[in-house]
């Protein structure tokens, strides 16, 4: 075991392929959600963008979002295997990864909030070891999730009672209830369309470690328990009936995957654990040569290479686009209403958590008046004196909401621009000083990466390369308006309509279990 020349370099292999090019399952997944989608629907246009997007990503070895996620590895080794040097080797493969761009720098100390740089730190990555019976291979199992569909997970205590559709007993049909309204709840805020990972019973912890587990499942397996098959089959099924749709635009297509595990619990506790996987649902696998460390085969991955996932190329235009030319005047946003799509030229800034935190307490380093503030934190290289982005899609913008009306009050934006829209506070700030919302393709980082021509500077790097302020020149740059000066709010409207349909579903359906 101690050659393992080949291990490094096999991670490295691993790693890049997952954060740029989805499994032949989730692809077969999304071609189904295209084909299910009108075209020229926001959904629709939403799922073209994606499409292109996840072309570009596998074409440019580029990654398919800018969130590269949290990487959790799934480890089987033979007896005798030396598992620290596997560990050792897994971290240099992520620190090369993300010195090549491969991989956001994503790991932060939760006290003071700096970035580690190299995606390591006390808890990152997460492996996971198992011992297996093959005497001379190793199986290396990768999924990386994003942070805007990790915080949509949730974790039920049955029994409880649920929004929209009542008491949820101790039963499976108390379990249908809790997904759903995991469902429910998620919007369009963990880059719909989405899977969800669920585990039923186990503790706290365990229930939400054998939720994620579920997603190293393929979404086209079948539960070899009769009762979790049926219910996975529903889950899809309904809450495609909810109208969420991409990114929460209102849709016919809401849920790719539904994968249920089931362990023991205390009777005292009866947990249900939902680990949301967005679309971006980046999962592979190797199998090593337990001497070398070469890869003898790849999992959840076709011979063939995969076919294009788009149907036409980037972002289906009508004709009734409106251009953006910042800085904005108070005519050009109150002119705009919810469903506009609007395509950006000129200068982007971007800030999100720490730019948001800091403008509390700070002017800005620049004049925002009539400005665009994009939320994202993207992947950047340096390229000589000069910065280039690598990917660059938005983030989720809710977690900006208690900053957000302050900052467009102080500031003087015009616009904000991210994904999954924003609540009530931030809304009546749009509408007293003349400002909208404007959504994002979420995860669409390659395809947003081509509309930016230039990087002009940035501003506070140390807060760390994703939470720095970026002044990007940008062209054609296409988003959706969804919350606008007049008070209305695509994102509410959708969430009380689909809370309507989901109180249709309040009677039981899975009896005598
Ligand atoms: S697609 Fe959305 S939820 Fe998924 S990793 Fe990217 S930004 Fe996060």
């Amino acid at each position: 075991m101690s050659g393992m020349d080949r291990l490094e370099e096999s991670l490295l292999h691993l790693v890049v392929e997952t954060s740029t090019n989805l499994p032949p399952d989730v692809r077969r997944a999304m071609a189904r959600a295209v084909g299910g989608e009108q075209p020229d629907t926001r959904s629709g246009q939403a799922l073209q963008v994606i499409a292109s997007n996840i072309d570009m990503a596998t074409d440019c070895e580029g990654p398919i979002c800018q969130d590269t996620g949290w990487p959790t590895f799934l480890v089987k080794t033979p007896v005798g295997a030396d598992q620290m040097l596997i560990e050792d080797a897994i971290r240099r493969a992520i620190s090369e990864a993300t010195k090549r761009g491969k991989l956001r720098p994503n790991s932060v100390d939760s006290l003071t909030g700096r970035n580690s740089g190299d995606n390591l730190g006390p808890g990152t990555p997460t492996v996971h070891f198992r011992q297996w019976a093959s005497g001379d291979e190793i199986e290396v199992r990768l999924l990386l999730k994003g942070g805007g569909c990790e915080n949509k997970n949730i974790q039920y205590s049955l029994p409880m009672e649920i929004p929209n559709l009542g008491r949820a007993d101790r039963d499976l049909d108390g379990v249908r209830k809790c997904l759903l309204h995991a469902v429910w709840q998620a919007q369009g805020q963990g880059c719909s369309v989405g899977a969800l990972g669920v585990c039923v019973g186990g503790d706290r912890t365990s229930g939400y470690e054998h939720a994620k587990l579920q997603l190293f499942r393929p979404l086209d397996d079948v539960n070899p328990d009769p009762r979790l098959r049926e219910l996975e089959e529903y889950i899809v099924r309904t809450s495609n009936a909810l109208g969420i749709g991409t990114m929460g635009f209102g849709g016919g297509v809401t849920l790719i995957g539904c994968k249920v595990g089931a362990i023991n619990r205390l009777p005292a506790s009866f947990f249900v654990s939902v680990a949301y996987d967005c679309w971006a649902f980046r999962r592979l696998g190797v199998v090593l040569d337990a001497r070398t460390g070469a890869i003898r085969r790849w999992l959840y991955k076709d011979a063939a290479p995969p076919e294009k996932m788009a149907t036409r190329e980037g972002f289906p235009l009508t004709g009734k686009e409106i251009t953006l030319m910042p800085p904005l005047q108070d005519a050009d946003v109150r002119g705009l209403k919810v469903g506009d799509v609007v395509l950006i030229s000129g200068v982007l800034h971007t800030g999100r958590d720490t730019v948001h935190h800091f403008l509390m307490t700070h002017a800005p380093p620049i004049d925002l008046r009539g400005q665009i503030l994009y939320h994202c934190g993207p992947v950047v290289l340096k390229d000589g004196n000069d910065w280039r982005m690598t990917a660059a899609g938005p983030t989720t913008s809710s977690r900006e909401e208690p900053y957000e009306a302050d900052v467009i009050g102080r500031y003087g934006l015009r616009a904000v621009m991210g994904k999954g829209g924003m609540g009530a506070k931030t809304l009546a700030a749009l509408k007293e000083h003349g400002a909208v919302y404007l959504n994002a393709i979420g995860g669409a980082a390659q395809y947003y990466a081509r509309c930016i021509e230039k990087v002009e500077g940035v501003d506070h790097l140390e807060f760390g390369l994703p939470e720095a302020m970026w002044h990007l020149r940008v062209k054609e740059f296409p988003a959706i308006v969804t919350m606008d000066a007049h008070g209305h709010s695509l994102h509410a409207d959708v969430q009380a309509a689909s809370g309507e349909v989901l109180k249709t579903f309040a009677e039981p359906v899975f009896t005598g279990s």
